[in-house]
């Protein structure tokens, strides 16, 4: 029998109260917090915790948003397949379309949220934005090359039912005009 032994860490901040991180409670908390201290150290601490919930990985809220919105009406798709270009998040093979789940601070989305410029290093955040965005026009091309339809869905939009209504008419539509076409 295996007795799993509980680790907890000290906090590696130097002031504790900046932690907002239940230690100990689970494991990924503590991964996700020590791999936030190692990209954002150099972001004050009142951006990094703002930050933080926009770094780009998979299932993020937004992304589990849209997806259970999608999910709810029927559709059924593949998740991060890496056999396509820029891995999309949401892959509906029977529409041939993507749906592509972007953070609007990193994707820089034309919004409030998009808006926010680093206080820290702004032209540092800037030029990532950016590097960012021309990455996300690329594998869109890539996409549309091989015949996929992108979608995207912005963070702000995500919470949107209305938005997201439209996403599901407009791969109704697709499926559609496969079946005429
Ligand atoms: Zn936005």
């Amino acid at each position: 029998m295996r007795v799993a032994a509980r680790v907890i860490l000290p906090c590696a901040f130097r002031r504790p109260t900046l932690c907002r991180h239940a230690h100990g409670a689970r494991k990924y908390r503590r991964t996700l917090h020590r791999r936030s201290l190692t990209v954002f150290s150099m972001v004050a601490a009142q951006d990094r915790s703002k930050l933080m919930r926009r770094v780009g990985r998979e299932n993020t809220r937004p992304e589990l948003a849209v997806r259970h919105h999608l999910h709810a009406n029927g559709f059924r798709y593949r998740l991060h397949v890496r056999s396509l270009p820029g891995t999309p998040d949401i892959v509906l093979a029977k529409y041939r379309a993507v749906v592509m789940v972007h953070g609007c601070f990193w994707h820089g989305h034309d919004c409030p949220h998009g808006r926010i410029a680093a206080k820290t290093n702004p032209t540092f955040w800037r030029e990532k934005i950016d590097a960012n965005r021309r990455r996300d026009a690329k594998k869109e091309s890539a996409l549309a090359t091989l015949g996929w339809e992108v979608f995207t869905v912005w963070e702000c939009q995500a919470r949107d039912y209305a938005e997201l209504t439209r996403l599901c008419a407009a791969l109704n539509r697709l499926a559609l005009s496969a079946t005429q076409g």
